[in-house]
């Protein structure tokens, strides 16, 4: 039997709300003008100046510190530019505040060097965290892949192409196919190969996971902007900037509400030293192998393609050892 989420009502025919088989009609308009409402929020505050988004950024930074203590507390760092922007409002306000790296074993090495610089030049307090398993084990990107699959097109499809091949029960096994047929039909001749979704897990989320638990940090202060995904702003238009005892992680947004524009003039404004990588074409510093994302590049050269020719040895390393999946699922390389 089918309910609505909100009111437990049984759904049929006569009483769904068309437009979100998940409510009945009362609780759908409902919903259906509170998500406007928010993504109204949403666009007036991406169109404030950025004097007023930065001291916005900093009051939501300040709860965080209020509510958890700055020794319980970490900003996310990834040494790109969005987070080096967090990083520099953050420290502003509390100079020594920690930052975690978790260094995925698939870098750039303008990251790594930015990530030096800002440790002994700049005296930002960072940690550096490895994939390191709870039994001592150092996973890399290779052996994840081998273990488990590569990260391609997006977490949502690899992780339907995972449910799918690890299924234990024709009905799951079906669920995922039905998934896919209504939300990303022309990955269905992809479900055979070996993609999958545990990356990030493996290689960020669980190591920096483990850090926080042994540094008793309660909460992550971290550089997103809803702009940047259609994920990203669903995540703000349901729970905001600052998110606290609402999921199983404290985060802390502040950027939420900036444009990359936002971020560009910022760096511009403060004089601040981002990676390298950007003077290169790069419009990204994350993962060097990562596959999410990648067939969407419209750029003339996507990121492998790129990577040809900026870094020869790690291509050869891409092709050798990874071209067979990026042959497979049709991405230039
Ligand atoms: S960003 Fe991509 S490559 Fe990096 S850890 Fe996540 S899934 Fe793996
Ligand atoms: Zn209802």
């Amino acid at each position: 039997m089918n309910t609505c989420r909100d009111c437990g009502l049984e759904l049929r025919e006569i009483n769904v709300f068309p437009f979100d088989h998940r409510y009945c009609i009362p609780c759908g308009i409902k919903h259906h003008d509170f998500i406007q409402g928010r993504k109204n929020k949403l666009k007036l505050l991406q169109i404030l100046p950025l004097d007023i988004k930065v001291r916005l950024s900093s009051q939501l930074i300040k709860e965080a510190i209020d509510e958890f203590g700055i020794d319980h507390v970490y900003v996310s760092y990834s040494g790109g530019k969005d987070s080096t922007v967090l990083s520099h409002i953050a420290k502003q306000l509390y100079p020594n505040i920690l930052h975690l790296f978790a260094n995925t074993t698939n870098e750039y090495s303008e990251t790594l060097q930015h990530i030096k610089w800002e440790k002994s030049n700049n005296k930002t307090n960072i940690i550096t965290v490895f994939p390191i398993d709870s039994k001592g084990n150092l996973w890399t990107f290779k052996k994840v892949v081998d273990y488990y699959g590569f990260p391609m097109f997006s977490k949502r499809i690899s992780n339907a192409i995972r449910t799918y091949q690890h299924a234990e029960t024709q009905f799951t096994k079906q669920n995922s196919i039905s998934y896919l047929q209504r939300n990303f039909k022309k990955y269905l001749p992809y479900i055979d190969l070996p993609i999958s979704d545990k990356c990030c897990d493996k290689l960020k989320k669980e190591p920096l996971k483990r850090k926080a638990k042994e540094l008793n940090l309660n909460c992550s202060i971290i550089g997103i902007l809803a702009s940047e995904s259609y994920q990203r702003e669903q995540e703000w238009v349901n729970y905001g900037c600052n998110v606290f005892f609402i999921k199983s992680d404290n985060q802390c947004r502040p950027l939420s509400f900036w444009t990359e524009h936002d971020i560009l003039a910022y760096i511009e404004k403060n004089n601040i030293k981002i990676s390298s990588l950007y003077s290169k074409g790069y419009k990204r510093n994350g993962c060097m192998y990562c596959g999410f994302g990648v067939h969407l590049e419209k750029d003339a050269q996507n990121r492998y393609e790129k990577l040809r020719n900026t870094h020869p040895d790690k291509y050869d390393y891409l092709a050798f050892n990874f071209g067979y999946i990026l042959c497979e699922c049709n991405i230039r390389f």
